[in-house]
């Protein structure tokens, strides 16, 4: 709506806030959309629980107050709050917007209105994330990283295939899990780069298994970030002819999120990927936002169930998980795909998800992820656990 407008709505934001915030605290305008604010108020340290920025949560998070006319046609804005409390003392200016930053950013997670509240215990994880964003340059270039391949097996437990996941022995920090540092890679190009290393040190497992006999397919985990680089099917591809593997032998995990980014580059990319012989599996399936329309559409060849669906196999009394187990793996059959299941972890699981027609499984009942020369040796009718 150009400069002239956003100022009007950057304004009355402004406005509504100096209504509703008052005496206690101070307002400054930082950044093109963003404000911060301060409370005046001193805590001791024993009263810091009963700090609570629930004044500016009602005037930023309700939203009727967002509603805003421009050229006569009322729009409705959307903010998250990050916040943090700090002794001013103890920190400087930077440290502290740095640590609010980081709240702002975790609170947008959960847009429109999304809230996160950074403890005192914030500024030290905000040194471990500032420690970890400058290693991780280090580890990519001085080779820290590695993989490790967990065992997808059939219902009789017959390996066939695997997934690879990425390790980080950091020589300064010791293992870091990826958990911790993938999301931190995604911030920045760095995820393009560990996505390449872990491509290319999976082609080379997959051209060892194959010298020895063993035609079996690797999955790896795609991030959001790199699936709409412009240059990521070409990259794929010559990297597959360098090592000179069939594409089918490769299958991509997506997780839902990282198709919605932009759906309709994403499902391009998919389909001409696919055209190459390139396989799709959907991880975290049921925790995304996938527009089942869409699943339709997209060259799919397998769903992942999630773990976070598995470990309540047995365990809810209501039954509701495995009522969500049951609709995916319906949902796998309407969809003619295979349908997998990971994080399983016993014997009771394992037959729940067989009962229900599940036809892969991957987890620490059959055996956790393990390094290339682990798996040394095993072969078409090799049987887990
Ligand atoms: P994910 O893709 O959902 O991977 C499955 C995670 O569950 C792995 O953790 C695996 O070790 C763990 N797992 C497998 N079976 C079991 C089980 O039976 N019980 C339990 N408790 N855990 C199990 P990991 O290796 O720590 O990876 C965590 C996440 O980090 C992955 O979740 C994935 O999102 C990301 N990640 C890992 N490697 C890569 C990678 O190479 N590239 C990208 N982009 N992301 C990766
Ligand atoms: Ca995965
Ligand atoms: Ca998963």
């Amino acid at each position: 709506f150009g400069f002239g407008n956003g100022n009007y709505a950057i304004r009355k934001v402004a406005e509504q806030l100096l209504f509703v915030i008052g005496h206690d605290y101070e307002i400054f305008k930082y950044g093109g959309d963003s404000f911060v604010v301060l409370s005046k108020k001193t805590y001791r340290k024993e009263d810091l629980h009963k700090f609570d920025a629930s004044l500016v949560e009602s005037a930023l998070l309700s939203p009727r107050h967002f509603d805003i006319v421009i050229n006569s046609v009322k729009w409705s804005l959307t903010a998250s709050l990050g916040s943090a409390i700090f002794n001013p003392q103890g920190q400087s200016f930077e440290s502290i917007i740095n640590v609010i930053e980081q709240a702002v950013k975790r609170a947008k997670k959960s847009a429109p209105f999304g809230l996160c509240h950074i403890s005192e215990d914030g500024f030290k994880e905000f040194d471990r994330y500032l420690d970890i964003k400058s290693k991780l340059e280090q580890a990519i270039e001085s080779d820290e990283l590695s993989i490790v391949l967990q065992p997808q097996v059939t219902h009789d437990g017959t390996v066939s295939s695997f997934e690879a996941l990425v390790r980080w022995y950091s020589k300064e920090l010791g293992p870091v899990s990826p958990g911790e540092f993938i999301p931190i890679a995604e911030e920045s190009y760095a995820i393009c780069e560990i996505g390449d290393i872990v491509l290319r040190k999976t082609l080379s497992v997959i051209s060892n298994f194959v010298k020895s006999g063993l035609k079996t397919s690797i999955a790896i985990n795609i991030s959001a970030r790199q699936i709409v680089v412009p240059d990521f099917i070409n990259s794929l591809l010559s990297r597959v002819n360098q090592y000179g593997i069939p594409p089918h032998m490769l299958m991509l995990e997506l997780t839902e999120t990282a198709l919605v980014v932009d759906i309709e580059l994403v499902k391009e990319t998919m389909l001409e990927l696919a055209r190459f012989g390139f396989r799709f599996s959907i991880d975290d399936f049921g925790t995304g936002y996938s527009s089942l329309a869409y699943l339709k559409v997209l060259p799919i060849s397998e769903l992942k169930i999630d773990k976070y669906f598995v470990d309540d196999i047995g365990k809810d009394f209501d039954g509701k998980a495995a009522q969500i187990v049951d609709a995916i793996i319906e949902m796998a059959k309407a969809l003619n795909v295979t349908c997998i299941a990971e994080g399983v972890e016993s014997e009771e699981q394992l037959k729940y998800l067989i009962g229900k027609g599940c036809e892969k499984f991957q987890g620490y009942y059959f055996s956790r992820p393990e390094p290339e020369a682990h798996w040394a040796g095993i072969n078409e009718n090799t049987k887990l656990p």
